[in-house]
């Protein structure tokens, strides 16, 4: 009688305690963080962070006057937290044409253009000749070039690869390979055979499509500034003009698709034509930011051995007046490095010093993470990564995980103790495979850190109802998962700050790489 009353007493001075009354006040104050920074990183006034539009320098302000606030500094040397990536935007002009006998045609009506090429192709003449799907493969035992002289002359060639009933070996039956990815790895052995220019054309049911591809083809493409690579110009053909090449009428396309596809088929009436490329490339340069933030660790011989966390803070902007805010994608990790680094930089318990990383660029191609990896000062001196993308939605006890594995053992081992001493997700595991068809272990920027060998640890809540759509919006967001988020995120982060564990590249053989 008298211990129970005791054992109330005792419940009833704990509850009181101020400890625990300021464990709760600290979890209400790092959701109003989280759910301040996102609403307003995904309203409607940022028209969803477009790299490259002047929407998402507001966010990188926003992101800068806040890592400001709570007491981070710019990368030592770096005046600013804005780390410039220089890309450009790579288009063809439309004053671009071809010539055929039938008359001149304008880019972006019957035909769309992957490469100008170089200068040297402009207003040269090439013949015509159709080479099938344009395939050179020693495995399958297949050669589309082979008897045939193209150099300096235009390939006509199939998207795809061919197929053989009841042979599921040759080009692996219905599942694609390399060849049907893109069209690119043709045109480069077009070039090594000598081609002068490509001309491609969609299968039938690619070619229904051909309206709402001008989405993204006939806009430039946003890319790293690289140094120029010798290139032959490469468009693709509607059907009409798919038609007049071949001289077929009378014929559906998908009839004429099948024609083409049959080894037998005679192309002769192609083969005697001619075209006159008169492509222009438009290059544009473009200043995008990666946010670069540090707190400093407290042991100084451990100054020059980083632990990186980020998130890109880029979204995909308009499309047909409308704005895709991205609170998902990826306001959520976003919002989350943020918090955790003001959390951080509030109790200052790091041996190593911490770089906050937010990344510009993603959703064009993971570019300022590319860029990172390959420029920024500290690259060569990351211990460890932490990223994020999309944590805000799904299940609020579960979360994805991807590549703590693939390098380092034991910092796999590390975020799952981290994660048992901090916020108890249930790890799933189930989409870090090189082999899963959606390879979201390649798809966010912790890749760019993965692929060198780094041990990197990718966080994501695979949500797909709103994935890339107006829809993801924040009054959709869970922000007790992103309150534990920031709780896993930090304490991964502030273990691997201050372990001994060398994290030895046990896993990272000939074989993973
Ligand atoms: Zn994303």
């Amino acid at each position: 009688m008298q211990r129970s009353m005791l054992f109330l007493l005792a419940l009833i001075l704990a509850s009181c305690q101020p400890g625990v009354y300021k464990h709760g006040n600290k979890k209400e104050r790092a959701m109003a963080h989280l759910k301040a920074n996102l609403e307003f990183l995904a309203s409607d006034a940022l028209k969803g962070r477009e790299t490259g539009s002047a929407d998402i320098d507001v966010a990188a302000e926003f992101i800068a006057s806040r890592l400001e606030l709570y007491g981070l500094r710019p990368f030592t040397g770096a005046k600013s937290f804005l780390s410039p990536v220089p890309l450009s935007m790579k288009g063809i002009n439309d004053s671009s044409y071809i010539q055929l006998k039938s008359g001149r045609r304008g880019i972006n009506r019957h035909f769309y253009a992957y490469s100008a090429g170089d200068s040297a192709y402009r207003g040269t003449e090439q013949q015509l000749v159709f080479v099938r799907f344009g395939i050179t493969d020693s495995t399958f035992d297949y050669n589309d070039y082979e008897n045939l002289d193209v150099r300096g002359k235009t390939v006509v060639l199939l998207l795809g690869e061919p197929e053989r009933a009841d042979d599921e070996a040759f080009f692996n039956g219905k599942r694609p390979t390399k060849w049907s990815r893109s069209s690119r790895i043709k045109r480069k052995l077009a070039r090594e055979q000598g081609a002068g220019g490509v001309i491609v054309l969609l299968s039938p049911k690619g070619m229904n499509m051909w309206k709402s591809m001008s989405r993204f083809m006939g806009r430039g493409k946003l890319g790293l500034v690289q140094k120029p690579v010798r290139e032959i110009p490469e468009i693709l053909v509607d059907s009409t003009l798919a038609k007049a090449l071949f001289d077929i009428n009378g014929l559906s396309y998908a009839d004429m698709y099948e024609k083409l596809k049959d080894p037998a088929f005679d192309a002769s009436a192609l083969n005697a034509k001619t075209i006159r490329w008169n492509l222009y490339a438009s290059d544009k340069a473009v200043t995008a930011n990666n946010i670069v933030a540090v707190l400093p660790g407290s042991d100084p011989r451990l100054a020059g051995d980083y632990i990186l966390v980020g998130a890109h803070y880029d979204h995909i902007g308009l499309r047909d007046g409308q704005v895709y805010n991205g609170a998902d994608d990826n306001g959520s990790g976003t919002v989350v490095v943020l918090e955790t680094a003001r959390q951080m930089a509030h109790i200052k318990r790091n041996r190593r010093p911490v770089i906050f990383v937010w990344f510009t660029g993603e959703e064009k191609g993971l570019l300022g993470s590319k860029y990172m990896i390959e420029h920024a000062p500290f690259r060569d001196n990351i211990r460890a990564v932490v990223n994020m993308d999309m944590v805000g939605r799904e299940n609020a006890d579960s979360i994805y995980v991807l590549a703590s594995g693939l390098s380092s053992s034991a910092y796999h081992a590390l975020v799952e103790e981290a994660n048992k001493k901090s916020a108890r997700f249930v790890f799933n595991y189930s989409l870090d495979s090189r082999d899963h068809p959606e390879r979201i272990l390649f798809r966010s920027d912790h890749w760019s850190f993965a692929k060198k060998g780094i041990p990197t640890v990718f966080f994501t809540d695979y949500h797909q109802t709103d994935y890339h759509k107006p829809g993801d919006d924040a009054d959709k967001i869970n922000f007790l998962k992103l309150e534990k988020a920031v709780e896993l995120t930090r304490q991964t982060v502030l273990d691997a700050a201050n372990g001994n564990d060398d994290f030895i590249r046990d896993n990272w053989t000939e074989e993973a790489k």
